[in-house]
Formats: C-alpha cells, sequence, structure tokens
C-alpha cells in the first residue's frame, strides 16, 4: 500500500497534524495501543492558548470537567502551603482520554489511523516516487508500507529519531509517574477549581508532586503524581508513599473500598528544542522533537502547534519547496514566541537542577510566597502572556532571602559532587 504520508503517534501531535494536511493526500496514522482512550500518559492540562488552538479544529469545550483559577503551593515539609488566584480560568483540566478518541474519531477521510501496529523501521531507496518503506507489526504480524513522508509523532524516546542517524534525540528527561483515583482533594477553599504544586525538594529533584482535580464517568476524582530526573530517579521518594503522606495530612479523601482507576509512569523530555528535526523525508514533531517546557514539563502547547506548522511545511515540501521544512522553528515562533518561551523554561530547568536540598527549597518558597498575589500571573501563563517568574523574585526587598538562597545554592554544588552528580 502506498501513502503520502505516515504519522507514527496518535496522541496530540500526531492527530493534530492528520487533521491539517490537506484532503488530497493520502495519510496513514499507526500507533502501537490497542485502544487510544485506554489511557493518555499525560495530566492533560492545557492553558487557554491551547483551549484555542485545539477548538479550531475538535470540540475540546466537550471534555473539560474543570476550569482553573487556582494554584497552591505546598512546602517541603507539607504543613506551608499558600494560594494564588487568577480571575479568569488560567488553565483548564482535560479529560484526556476521551479528548484523544474525539481528535481520532473525528479524523478526515484521507486518514487511515492504524492501531495495535507498532512502528520498528524505515529505509530509503531515492529511486522510488514513494521512497520510504516503513516496517510496523500490527497484531503481532510484520508489516509493510510505502510513502513519500515520515513523522516521528511518537513521543519522548521516538522509534523514528532512533531510526534514523541525521535527526536528533532526546537525551534528557523527567520521569513522570501519576496515579488516578475516584474521591475528593481536601486542601484550600475551592479544590474543584485548583491545581496543587508540591515542592518536595529532597524527595524528588527536578520537579515535585502535583495534585489536579477531575471528573472521571460523572464522578468527581483528582489525579496525583511526581516527576523527578530520570538519571537519579531510584534514590528519592515513591509515588506511594506521596499518596499516603497526603492521606496523612488529609489532604485527600479516595472513595471507599476503590482502588486507584490509573496508574502510569512516562518520559517527559526537558533538555530543549531538538536541533536535527528534519531531512528530506522526515519530521519530528511534539515530543519527539523535544517541544516541551523543560522546567514546567508542559508538552501539549508544542505538540498541537507543531501538528499545525508541520501540515503547512509537509505540504509545502511535497509540493516542490524544497527548504519548507528548514522553516519549521521560525514558523513555531510564531506562535506567540514559544521557542522563545522553551529558551527562557532553559534556564528555569539550570537553576531547580542546581536545588539539591530542603533549605535551598524553602527560602526559594519564602520568597514566592512573599508575592503569592502576584504569582499565578506570572507562572504558567507566562508561556501566553510572556510574564517572567524572575520579576516577582528579583526584588530589592527580596535581596536577604535572595542571599540566603544563593549560599544554600552554592552549598548544594558540594552535594552535587559528593553524589557525583
Ligand atoms: C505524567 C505526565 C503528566 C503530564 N502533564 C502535562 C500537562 O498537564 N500539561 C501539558 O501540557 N503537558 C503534560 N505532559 C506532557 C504531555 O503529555 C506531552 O508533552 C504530550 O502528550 C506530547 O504529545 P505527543 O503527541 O508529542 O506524544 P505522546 O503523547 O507521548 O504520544 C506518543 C504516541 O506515540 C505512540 N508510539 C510511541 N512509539 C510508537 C511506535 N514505535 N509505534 C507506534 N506508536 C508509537 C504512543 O503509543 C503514543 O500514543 C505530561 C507528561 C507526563 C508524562
Amino acid at each position: 500500500m502506498n501513502y503520502d504520508v505516515v504519522i507514527v503517534g496518535a496522541s496530540f501531535s500526531g492527530l493534530t497534524l492528520a487533521h491539517h494536511l490537506p484532503k488530497n493526500l493520502k495519510v496513514l496514522v499507526l500507533d502501537m495501543k490497542k485502544n487510544l482512550d485506554a489511557y493518555i500518559e499525560s495530566t492533560g492540562l492545557i492553558t487557554q492558548a491551547t483551549y484555542d488552538l485545539l477548538a479550531e479544529f475538535v470540540n475540546v469545550g466537550a471534555y473539560i470537567p474543570n476550569k482553573i483559577v487556582a494554584i497552591g503551593v505546598i512546602g517541603t515539609d507539607f504543613n506551608r502551603n499558600f494560594f494564588s488566584y487568577s480571575d479568569a480560568p488560567w488553565i483548564y483540566s482535560t479529560d484526556t482520554p476521551q479528548l484523544v478518541k474525539h481528535m481520532s474519531d473525528t479524523l478526515p477521510e484521507n486518514v487511515t489511523l492504524s492501531v495495535n501496529s507498532k512502528f520498528t523501521d524505515y529505509k530509503i531507496d531515492k529511486n522510488n516516487d514513494y521512497s520510504l518503506e516503513v516496517f510496523f507489526s500490527k497484531n503481532g504480524q510484520e508489516q509493510i508500507v510505502r510513502s513519500r513522508f515520515i513523522v516521528g509523532a511518537d513521543g519522548a524516546k521516538s522509534s523514528v529519531a532512533k531510526s534514523n542517524k541525521s535527526l536528533s534525540q532526546n537525551k534528557k528527561f523527567l520521569i513522570g509517574l501519576e496515579k488516578v483515583f475516584y474521591g475528593n482533594i481536601l486542601l484550600g477553599p475551592n479544590p474543584d477549581k485548583t491545581v496543587y504544586h508540591y515542592w518536595f525538594g529532597e524527595f524528588s529533584l527536578g520537579y515535585g508532586g502535583w495534585l489536579s482535580p477531575t471528573v472521571i464517568k460523572g464522578k468527581k476524582a483528582f489525579r496525583l503524581g511526581l516527576a523527578k530526573l530520570s538519571e537519579n530517579a531510584n534514590e528519592f521518594g515513591e509515588i506511594k508513599d506521596f499518596v499516603e503522606m497526603l492521606k496523612n495530612k488529609k489532604m485527600i479523601r479516595i472513595e471507599d473500598s476503590t482502588e486507584e482507576i490509573l496508574t502510569f509512569a512516562s518520559m517527559i523530555p526537558i533538555g530543549g528544542p531538538l536541533k536535527n528535526v528534519c531531512d528530506d523525508y522526515s519530521l519530528l514533531i511534539g515530543d519527539a522533537a523535544g517541544l516541551c517546557g523543560a522546567f514546567a514539563a508542559d508538552g501539549i502547547k508544542g505538540s498541537v502547534v507543531s501538528g499545525k506548522v508541520a501540515a503547512k511545511l509537509i505540504t509545502a515540501y511535497l509540493n516542490g519547496e524544497k527548504n519548507a521544512l528548514k522553516k519549521y522553528h521560525v514558523e513555531i515562533q510564531k506562535y506567540n514566541k514559544l521557542m522563545t518561551y522553551y529558551k527562557k523554561q532553559m534556564l528555569y530547568r539550570w537553576l531547580w537542577d542546581r536545588m539539591k536540598s530542603n533549605r535551598t527549597f524553602d527560602t526559594m518558597f519564602d520568597i514566592i510566597s512573599r508575592s503569592k498575589e502576584d504569582f499565578l500571573n506570572q507562572f504558567c501563563d507566562s508561556k501566553d502572556r510572556h510574564k517572567s517568574l524572575l520579576s516577582i523574585v528579583l526584588k530589592i526587598s527580596n535581596v536577604p532571602l535572595l542571599l540566603k538562597y544563593s549560599w544554600y545554592l552554592f552549598l548544594d554544588l558540594f552535594k552535587m559532587s559528593e553524589k557525583g552528580i
């Protein structure tokens, strides 16, 4: 069978691309999952700008259980916390599996979706109009199709990138673990409209934990997760301990006699946008292209944006515009300076990676909690509105705390070398 474009991965990036390629192109989407709605390895929080981008082609509004107007930040000792509010929703929680399923159910007729289909490799034969031989196994049976172009939308550990030496691969990761339970969040004044970030410090170096309200099958539920640097993931706390801590602190109530609805672990690329994302026959998008916030670990926006940009550029490229793919990062930047956002995220990541002890995290907590009214405006909305966390940290009144913070950062350097980090 011959296709114009084969897309490996049917999640946010691959499905966005499949929706946007012109209807005269014959497109095949492969995904190794048996059912796309079984689970999606994401908490699924999206900002207003991402919501708007999705609303251009799917009914995202039907998959929003919670509109979030607050963030609760919890210190390393689990006792100190502060809340910051916004007037309008700053992020939305999504029913992620059903939203992705809806994206796949509404694919146009020129697109064939093949689930239970694991991509394994591809080979280039320049003498054929359909220059690529794409290999995958479907229900355990080896399959080959021919294609003019292939797209790696297959996540942080992309097999498409691995199959082609001229493409870059992600090298730095957080490992994200999440559990979903029926029940209630009990912390703060409005838990159905709040997400919580736990500053774990030494328990979960590299990120921390989160708690986010959702609704599953009409019942109140919550998602609870932690992420940490993958290279030292085994040294620190486990998610089951996090669940126990939240239960003991009466921050959550798991519905009686219910087990977790879901549990998963997945890699989050935090090394920044990759350099070599295309060659004459291939392009990487979404997490596979490193388009994920290195600090906030938010990748859905980059997936949707890169899917849209890729559709335009691949079409131009297949129509003979040889340099079209080279404009990839430039076109992504046009979406509210998204590439600049990723650069800023790399700076925050650099700083966060140097924080190795609870006292350093506690001092940063002290600094930020002083500006709690403004915190939310500066935080994730920075992607949409170009705000900066630095503006609430670098203030004259914070100088004594910043000196203390710098001293602890300095001491953390020795902690790093002790551990050989
Ligand atoms: C625990 C966790 C929580 C997160 N929370 C958020 C959040 O709240 N907000 C946010 O913006 N981002 C979040 N992220 C990041 C976000 O989920 C990702 O950036 C986003 O899902 C990337 O989309 P994608 O389409 O590029 O890849 P993915 O969503 O990773 O999808 C890749 C797809 O490719 C398929 N695939 C992989 N290999 C193959 C193969 N060989 N053959 C066939 N199919 C293959 C997979 O089955 C999968 O369906 C989170 C990530 C994690 C791990």
